[in-house]
């Protein structure tokens, strides 16, 4: 046995027992096998986010400003993914520097047209490009490489919302707007425990996006750790709208509010991050409260629109204005 002390205690401290050692090659594979394990637990987290989102973006076109063709694709390449799955996503689906087709949402044009997963999407510059490219914001057919091979197909496509919906690897329970996207959290995607509270969330940011928050409020998040003044009218209009954009999408409102319950009791937090205003009790309660307005609106068969303060009514053919 030795004992040292203070500072030369790493150097000089031996143990007396240990693990067995595992070889290299057996290493290796064990962490090859837990990678490809997080890469597909991330693929369906994609696609569960693409599946959610998709009715949002597309129910609320005529809400948005900015519009284009939803053909029910999600292009990538390996930089799609975190530096530590890149990989793992090489190895499943040979994925590199060229955008590829990933998903083909089940029912949407692209699918009724019998586009691939690993499709290339050609634009009108003849060079491979991703499902957000601007020759393809109003298409009406698509240039598909396949297998070396260039075919064209013809898509009936509508229109959606334009705006990215996009996944980040983070353990933070976190979704974010930034004018041109809505970005969701891995570990947001795991609290969400029903479709309708993510569709909750992708409502909220996609409303700071066509609310035009973005310069207001320079980066908006879910639980702002920012909430102050001038940022909390920006959050309640996002709530308030982005409970009509799911609302709109066919999403079932009863108790969707629960989720600030829940995150208040998980992050406790989060309950009194503003001084004066506790956060979560005051927008479970006023969601309940639009919650209540929107089924009557439902029940009488009035259209889903947000009710707009005197003289605020939002122009739609108005491009939105992001700043620089
Ligand atoms: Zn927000």
């Amino acid at each position: 046995m030795v004992f040292c002390v203070g500072l030369v205690l790493t150097a000089c401290a031996t143990v007396e027992t240990r693990l067995p050692v595992p070889s290299a090659s057996q290493l290796e594979l064990e962490a090859t096998n837990q990678e490809t394990e997080a890469f597909a637990r991330y693929l369906k987290m994609r696609e569960r986010l693409d599946k959610i989102s998709a009715p949002v973006l597309a129910a609320n076109a005529e809400l948005c400003t900015k519009t284009r063709a939803d053909f029910g694709i999600v292009t990538h390449t390996k930089k799609s993914y975190p530096k530590h799955l890149r990989d793992a996503a090489a190895r499943r689906l040979a994925v590199g520097d060229t955008h590829t087709v990933l998903l083909v949402r089940r029912g949407s044009a692209a699918h009724k047209a019998g586009i691939k997963r690993g499709d290339v999407l050609i634009g009108d510059k003849g060079k491979p490009v991703s499902t957000y490219d601007k020759s393809l914001k109003s298409a009406d057919s698509l240039h598909i490489r396949r297998a070396g091979k260039d075919i064209n197909v013809s898509l009936n496509a509508d229109p959606a919302c334009d705006y990215a919906v996009v996944l980040r690897m983070s353990g933070a329970v976190n979704a974010y707007a930034n004018g041109r996207a809505v970005i969701v959290t891995t570990a947001m995607m795991d609290f969400a425990v029903s479709d309708d509270e993510l569709a909750l969330i992708v409502g909220h940011e996609l409303a700071h996006n066509t609310m035009r928050h973005v310069p207001k409020a320079v980066w908006n998040t879910i639980i702002s750790g920012l909430a102050t003044r001038t940022t909390r009218p920006f959050e309640s209009e996002a709530d308030y709208v982005g409970l009509y954009y799911m609302a709109r999408a066919g999403y079932n409102l009863d108790g969707v509010e629960d989720f600030w319950r829940r995150l208040g009791v998980q992050y406790p937090k989060s309950i009194v991050r503003e001084k004066t205003h506790p956060v979560t009790p005051r927008r479970l309660l006023a969601i309940r409260m639009a919650v209540a307005e929107v089924e009557a609106k439902r029940a009488a068969g009035a259209e889903l629109v947000p009710n707009y303060l005197p003289g605020k009514e939002p122009d739609y053919e108005k491009e939105p204005d992001y700043g620089k």
